[in-house]
């Protein structure tokens, strides 16, 4: 038989990482409400036509990453393999078209068909924003400002730079269309053969690939600067110029691109150079089309998503939960009275982890694994005078206390034990 094993690009989250996962989720929530951004959350599976048409047939994600199934009732589904298109779809469903702006924080699996590799998983996390119904730059400011402020309330704002471009809009995009057709034609030989698919169908899509020999040719290749017409140059002035002003600082990337084909002018993403070959931790981007193109109403937005898993990796390990207190009952009095002290105690907020068996010495040792800072120890003879032994894990003193101060004399261990 095979040894049971998760399915490859998938993971348990044990406790340590968990808690990684955790502290990077609750600070980006934290920073979403300064904002003023709500969190919700879609079905982590849709119609496959959500995401197959919004995120584009020719992108690597619609063409090879996307899990689909024909569930039992002949639907056509999709495991998400990114939210945007399902908030939309949420905003659209819900009618919320008439409540604008909305700003929805999320969190996360998202799944992707993707060679698994440091970083890259094929059940990952995200969190993520959505800023829907604003056309102003000021919303891809605010937002690019929120992504700064988490990554550096998560102590990784030195590690990452902040890479900056803009996609124009629908008209910029053909007119450049055409010249990048004109020059990848020209250099076809060189490329890729999904590349060479991508040539007359999504020559953009040519700039997000990561086969090294397209990347040389996309080195040379006209860039969408020299096509942008006045309102979109304007619109990106704004956008540096917010950058500017709250002192954020960018990098200008005119071969970003990003993965999704619904994206206009405002495109940008957080990278990290810690991370080998999967550098980016959080990117997004303005996608003023992707409603309309959903069957909804025109409605703006922009937004980003970031990888719960790669910033994980780069945060310093959160300390596990500082004040569990050992119970440990001894023999059958201690056992008798062990289940509801505990409780009682949990009353009180304390954090009780119960031994359940094993010898004194088993369980003080699990005591000190799970960084207890005291234990109880409920022995015959102090249950029968109404106290117990209390004993502090970080200095191996201990004393009779009398169960009626029990509360008592942990607040003030607790306390001495946040002082040190
Ligand atoms: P990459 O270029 O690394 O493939 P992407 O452009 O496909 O990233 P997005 O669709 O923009 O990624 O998703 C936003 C973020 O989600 C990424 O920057 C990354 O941090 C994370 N992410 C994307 N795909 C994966 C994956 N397969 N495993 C882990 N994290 C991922
Ligand atoms: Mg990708």
């Amino acid at each position: 038989m095979r040894p049971l094993q998760p399915v490859r690009g998938t993971q348990d989250l044990l406790p340590e990482v968990a808690r990684r996962h955790r502290r990077v989720v609750e600070s980006a929530r934290a920073a979403a409400e300064l904002y003023g951004f709500a969190e919700m959350a879609t079905p982590i599976f849709e119609f496959t036509e959500v995401f197959a048409r919004p995120i584009g047939e020719h992108t690597d994600i619609v063409a090879k990453e996307m899990y689909t199934f024909t569930d039992r009732g002949g639907d056509e589904v999709t495991l998400r393999p990114e939210n945007t298109a399902g908030v939309v779809r949420s905003v659209i469903s819900n009618g919320l078209a008439q409540s604008v702006p909305l700003k929805f924080f999320y969190r996360g699996p998202m799944f992707r068909y993707e060679r698994p590799q440091k970083g890259r998983f094929r059940q990952f996390h995200q969190i993520g924003v959505e800023l829907i119904g604003v056309p102003q730059p000021q919303a891809d400011i605010e937002v690019i400002a929120l992504g700064r402020r988490i990554l550096e309330a998560l102590g990784i704002g030195q590690r990452v730079e902040l890479e900056l471009n803009t996609l124009g809009d629908a008209a910029d995009r053909a007119t450049y269309r055409e010249a990048l057709v004109t020059y990848f034609s020209a250099q076809a030989a060189e490329l890729s053969e999904d590349s060479r698919r991508r040539l007359h169908r999504n020559p953009l899509r040519i700039f997000d690939s990561k086969e090294e020999t397209d990347q040389q040719v996309v080195r040379y290749a006209p860039t969408l600067a020299d096509y942008l017409n006045t309102d979109s140059r304007r619109f990106f002035d704004r956008v540096r110029a917010g950058l500017d002003r709250l002192g954020i600082q960018y990098q200008l990337n005119p071969r970003l691109v990003r993965g999704l084909d619904y994206y206009t002018h405002t495109a940008f993403e957080f990278v990290t150079r810690d991370l080998g070959a999967q550098g980016t931790v959080l990117g997004g981007g303005r996608y003023d089309g992707l409603a309309e193109l959903m069957g909804g109403p025109a409605l703006p937005g922009v937004g980003w998503a970031a990888g719960i898993e790669r910033l994980a990796m780069l945060i310093a390990p959160p300390p596990p939960p500082p004040s569990l207190v050992a119970l440990v009952p001894i023999g059958e009095a201690g056992e008798a009275v062990a289940l509801s002290l505990a409780e009682d105690l949990r009353d009180s907020g304390f954090m009780i982890d119960l031994g359940y068996a094993g010898n004194l010495v088993r369980r003080l040792r699990r005591a000190n694994r799970i960084n207890a800072f005291a234990a109880i120890l409920l022995g015959e003879n102090e249950l029968a005078r109404g106290a117990v032994t209390l004993r502090n894990l970080g200095n191996g003193m201990q004393s009779e206390v009398p169960l009626t101060e029990l509360p008592e004399r942990l607040r003030v261990a607790a306390g001495e034990e946040i002082l040190f």
